[in-house]
C-alpha cells in the first residue's frame, strides 16, 4: 500500500500497523457512557465536564496530571452493589483498588464493609472512622504487629492465608484475651480472567491454602482446635477483570464441597462463604461488564443450589469488589506536551504523567481509551500511542487508540476508568510527584488526596 497517499501518517483503517485496536469510532467526540463516570459529558463549547465542572477549569485550579473522581458515580456504584446483595450478604470494598479517608466515609455512609491488606490501609480505615467490625484484614504475610493491631482494634475478620498464620493469629488473639473471627483463604484450582477461566489451574501461587491434597481441610481442622480463633467461613478469590460467571460457579462448587466435608468431619456448619472480587469493568467500548444485580443473582443462585445439593444451610455470602466500584468513577486528566508522527507507524502523544500514575499498561498490557477533552474536533482520526514522560520506553499509558488528527501541545486529554489500581500503584519513578485525586460532586470540586510536592520528596531524603 502506498504511504505517499497518507503523508501525515496512517490515518485510515486500511493502513494500520500491527496492533490490537478497534476501528476509530464514528465520532471521536462522543463519550461512551460504558467507560465514563455517570456525570461526564460535554458542555456547549465541547469541553468535557464532570459533576458540572469543565476539565479546563479543573486543570487550571489543580494542575495536570490529576485523577478526577466523580463522587456521585462512586456512591451510585457502591449503593448498587449494596442494594443488589441485600441484607443476606455483605459487600466488602477492596481498599487496595483505591483508598483514602474520604472514600472510607462514603463507604461507611453507603453501608459497605471494607477489605484492607496492610497496616497502612488499616490505619487509613480506622482513622476515617470505619467501625472495626466492618473491616476484613487480608494478606499473605501480615506482620505480628499488623495482626496485633487488627485484633486489638476488633476487626470483623482476619483472612488466614497459611498454616503459620493460623497459629500466629491464634496466639496473638489468645495473649490479648480475645477470640478472633477468621476466614480461611483457600485456592480451589480455578483461575479466571475476562472471558475465560481455567478450572484445573494449578495452585502454584502465593495466596491461600490449596484444596488439593486435603490441605484446606487440614487448615480448618487445626484452626477449629485453637481457642484464639472463631472460624466463621471459607474465602476464595479467583481472578481479576472477570466477565464470565462460570469460574465462580466452579469455585463455589468446590468451596461448598469443603463446607460439606467440614460438616461431616466436625459436625460444624461454617456460616460464611466469601467469593472474593475480580468483577470486570469497561476500559474500552469492547468490554461488556455485568450489572451488580445480575452478579448478585447469579452468585446467590449458584451457592444456594450447591448447598441444597450438599444438604447444607446456605451460608452468608460476601463479595469483595474493588475495581468494579472505583474503576469507572475516575479519569486521569493530562496535558499534551508533544505530538510526534512516525510515518507508517503511528503518532506518539506525550503527556505530563505516565507510568508513575498508571503502571497498569506496562505491567499488565492493560487497554485504555482516551479522548480529547478541552475541545471537540472534526479532524480525521489518527492512530496514536499515548506515552508518559519517563525515561523508559515501556512508559505507555494507552497503547493503541484514535485521537483527532489536529491534536496539539496544550490540548487536554482524558483517560477514563483509571479509578482502580492507578493512584494506589502510583510511584515516584524519576522523582515524579504523584498526582492529586480531586473529587467532584454537584458543581463543587475538592482535593481528597493532594498532589505531592518537592518538599514531600525531599522530606524523606534525610541526607
Ligand atoms: C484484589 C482483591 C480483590 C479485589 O479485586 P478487584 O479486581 O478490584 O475486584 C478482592 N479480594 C481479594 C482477596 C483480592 O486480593
Amino acid at each position: 500500500m502506498s504511504r505517499s497517499a497518507h503523508p501525515a501518517g496512517p490515518r485510515h483503517a486500511d493502513v494500520l500497523p500491527e496492533g490490537h485496536y478497534t476501528a476509530p469510532a464514528d465520532d471521536l467526540n462522543a463519550l461512551d457512557p460504558k467507560v465514563w463516570a455517570h456525570t461526564v459529558g460535554r458542555d456547549a463549547d465541547g469541553v468535557v465536564t464532570v459533576g458540572g465542572i469543565a476539565v479546563t477549569q479543573l486543570a487550571e485550579e489543580y494542575g495536570t496530571p490529576a485523577y478526577i473522581l466523580d463522587e456521585a458515580d462512586f456512591r451510585d456504584r457502591a449503593r448498587a452493589w449494596r442494594t443488589a446483595f441485600g441484607t443476606d450478604a455483605d459487600v466488602f470494598y477492596a481498599g487496595k483498588a483505591f483508598l483514602s479517608r474520604a472514600v472510607v466515609r462514603w463507604l461507611d455512609e453507603e453501608g459497605l464493609n471494607l477489605d484492607v491488606c496492610s497496616g497502612g490501609e488499616l490505619a487509613t480505615a480506622l482513622s476515617a472512622g470505619m467501625p472495626a467490625e466492618r473491616i476484613a484484614f487480608h494478606g499473605n504475610n501480615k506482620s505480628p504487629e499488623e495482626i496485633e493491631r487488627a485484633v486489638r482494634a476488633g476487626v470483623g475478620r482476619i483472612v488466614l492465608d497459611s498454616f503459620q498464620e493460623i497459629v500466629r493469629v491464634a496466639h496473638i488473639a489468645e495473649s490479648l484475651g480475645k477470640r478472633q473471627p477468621v476466614q480461611i483463604r483457600i485456592t480451589v484450582g480455578v483461575e479466571a480472567h475476562t472471558h475465560e477461566f481455567i478450572a484445573t489451574a494449578h495452585e502454584d501461587q502465593k495466596f491461600g491454602i490449596p484444596l488439593a491434597g486435603g490441605q484446606a481441610a487440614e487448615a480448618v481442622r487445626r484452626a477449629l482446635q485453637l481457642d484464639g480463633l472463631d472460624v466463621i467461613g471459607i474465602h476464595s478469590h479467583i481472578g481479576s477483570q472477570i466477565f464470565d460467571m462460570s469460574g465462580f460457579e466452579v469455585a463455589a462448587h468446590r468451596v461448598v464441597g469443603l463446607l460439606k466435608d467440614v460438616r461431616d468431619e466436625h459436625g460444624v456448619e461454617l456460616a460464611e462463604i466469601d467469593l472474593g472480587g475480580g468483577l470486570g469493568i469497561a476500559y474500552t467500548s469492547d468490554d461488556d461488564p455485568r450489572e451488580p444485580h445480575e452478579i448478585a443473582k447469579a452468585l446467590s443462585e449458584i451457592v444456594t443450589r450447591e448447598c441444597e445439593g450438599a444438604r447444607l444451610r446456605t451460608p452468608r455470602i460476601s463479595v469483595e469488589p474493588g475495581r468494579a466500584i472505583v474503576g469507572p468513577t475516575a479519569f486521569t486528566l493530562y496535558e499534551v506536551g508533544t505530538v510526534k508522527p512516525l510515518e507508517g507507524l503511528r503518532t506518539y502523544v506525550s503527556v505530563d504523567g505516565g507510568m508513575s500514575d498508571n503502571i497498569r499498561t506496562a505491567l499488565y498490557d492493560a487497554e485504555y481509551s482516551v479522548a480529547l477533552a478541552s475541545r471537540t474536533s472534526d479532524a480525521e482520526p489518527m492512530l496514536v500511542r499515548v506515552v508518559g514522560k519517563h525515561c523508559e520506553s515501556g512508559d505507555i499509558v494507552v497503547k493503541d487508540a484514535f485521537l483527532p488528527g489536529d491534536l496539539a501541545p496544550g490540548d487536554l486529554i482524558t483517560v477514563p476508568a483509571t479509578g482502580a489500581y492507578c493512584r494506589s500503584m502510583a510511584s515516584n519513578y524519576n522523582h515524579a510527584m504523584r498526582p492529586p485525586v480531586v473529587a467532584v460532586r454537584d458543581g463543587a470540586a475538592r482535593v481528597i488526596v493532594r498532589r505531592e510536592t518537592e518538599e514531600d520528596l525531599l522530606r524523606l531524603d534525610v541526607g
